[in-house]
């Protein structure tokens, strides 16, 4: 990938992350400790203030840098979870990927997440946009109609009882809000998807 495009990748995820932070606060406001914006959007303005040392690299370099950088900035469960990601990503992905490679590499990067977080899909978090974004992509969709499975399964995460993270401890009461985690998985799911598209 064109340190261009790594760059352009990077700044509209650090921009949409920016843009929602209050409203991905006010959704850890609901059912966990109102943090999530906070810890993305420092996060990925660290990210953002390295990115040209990030572009240069070859993108499985650059994923693992970007993960290594978000582990250590975003705290909170969100921060080694997102950092598992990138890095897992980084570690499965060639330096050009087709789409079988990427679809390939993505499903690896969600079992990381997965193993680190002791947690699997149905249990209302990140991981809940994660695989309907994987099949879709393994399915062959469009960029357009992946965003729209992204934001769909963030919306479906809303009557979900938690089951991992802060908001299980509120039990049935978690239930009636979108998880905060899953929100901004979509939010990136759609950077990503509208910027390799244009
Ligand atoms: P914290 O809960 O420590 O304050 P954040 O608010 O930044 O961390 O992130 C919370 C989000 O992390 C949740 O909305 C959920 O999507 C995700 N999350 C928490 N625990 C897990 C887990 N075990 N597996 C997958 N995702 C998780
Ligand atoms: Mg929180
Ligand atoms: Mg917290």
């Amino acid at each position: 990938m064109a340190a261009s495009d790594l760059s352009r990748l990077i700044a509209a995820a650090a921009d949409t992350i920016a843009a929602h932070a209050d409203e991905l606060t006010a959704l850890d406001q609901a059912i966990g400790d109102g943090d999530h914006g906070l810890n993305m959007k420092r996060g990925f303005e660290a990210v953002r203030a390295e990115a040209d040392t990030f572009a240069v690299k070859p993108l499985p370099e650059a994923l693992k840098a970007i993960g290594t950088k978000l582990v250590m900035t975003v705290g909170g469960a969100s921060g080694p979870l997102f950092g598992t990601l990138f890095m897992a990503l980084g570690k499965e992905i060639s330096a050009e990927p087709d789409r079988a490679g990427l679809t390939a590499a993505f499903g690896k990067a969600i079992e990381a997440v997965a193993a680190r977080g002791k947690s699997q899909t149905g249990q209302k978090t990140m991981l809940d946009v994660l695989q309907p974004v994987h099949e879709a992509l393994a399915e062959g969709k469009t960029a357009a109609e992946i965003v729209a499975v992204a934001d769909r399964a963030a919306q479906a995460t809303v009557p979900m009882k938690a089951l991992r993270g802060r908001a299980s401890f509120l039990g049935e009461r978690s239930i009636g809000h979108m998880d905060a985690g899953a929100r901004s998985t979509a939010l990136l799911v759609r950077a990503v998807a509208e910027t390799i598209e244009r």
